[in-house]
């Protein structure tokens, strides 16, 4: 079996409650999406294929066990289930971060889903596939990324009245990098009492914001 890989870099995880650790980033190909804001054009243009074998061979020459499935967006691809399953098999915590506009209910129970619901300013608020909060459990995070009042008025309706069953620390409010300030979203949190987390881009603090591979 095979994927269409836009690159494998160690790095720390950045935007999850995973952030600071270190982590082994597989970027697959392709996006099904065009959102305003974002960062990662070069994950629909670049690909090369990649056995998994040489996928594993890639993982073993880090040491590290936490593996994050990226994208792009990683559910286009079939085979992007069966990696996820062997890496588990292995003994890798494997986290899945989603669009949320593909169907995650073939996903394997024991990978950390973390999906990104698109808000208005991305101009792909639409994508979100509904069914998909079905298909979370309390392991999994969810994740705004906020450019705007309208972008938190969007999140804060689907945090309370979907997401009630995940837990506030899994559900992260993001702002857009160099568009919105996080002491903004900060006070709307608190001053809502809303059930859920500023999370800042980590890797965007600590390197270059247009550092590549971090
Ligand atoms: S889903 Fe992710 S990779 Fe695709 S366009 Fe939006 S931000 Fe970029």
């Amino acid at each position: 079996m095979q994927l269409d890989i836009c690159e494998i870099f160690y790095s720390l995880q950045g935007e999850s409650t995973f952030t600071g650790l270190p982590c082994v980033f597989i970027r697959l190909s392709g996006c099904n999406l065009n959102c305003s804001w974002c960062d990662t054009h070069y994950a629909r243009e670049e690909s090369r294929v990649m056995t998994f074998d040489q996928i594993f061979k890639k993982l073993k020459s880090y040491p590290c066990h936490l593996v994050e499935i990226t994208g792009g967006e990683p559910l286009l691809q079939d085979n992007t289930p069966a990696l996820i399953s062997m890496l588990i098999k292995k003994g890798y915590q494997v986290l899945v971060e989603t669009n949320g506009s593909k169907s995650i209910n073939n996903l394997p129970p024991e990978c950390i889903k973390i999906m990104d619901i698109k808000c208005p300013s991305s101009n792909e608020s639409d994508s979100f596939l509904s069914e998909n909060i079905l298909f979370l459990s309390q392991q999994d995070e969810v994740k705004f990324v906020i450019g705007s009042k309208e972008d938190y008025i969007f999140a804060k309706s689907i945090i309370e009245n979907d997401l009630g069953f995940i837990p506030q620390k899994n559900i992260h409010l993001s702002p857009v990098f160099g568009c919105i300030s996080p002491e903004t979203i900060a006070n709307w949190i608190l001053g809502d009492h809303l059930p859920a987390r500023l999370s800042l881009q980590q890797h965007k603090i600590i390197w270059n914001p247009e550092k590549r591979g971090v």
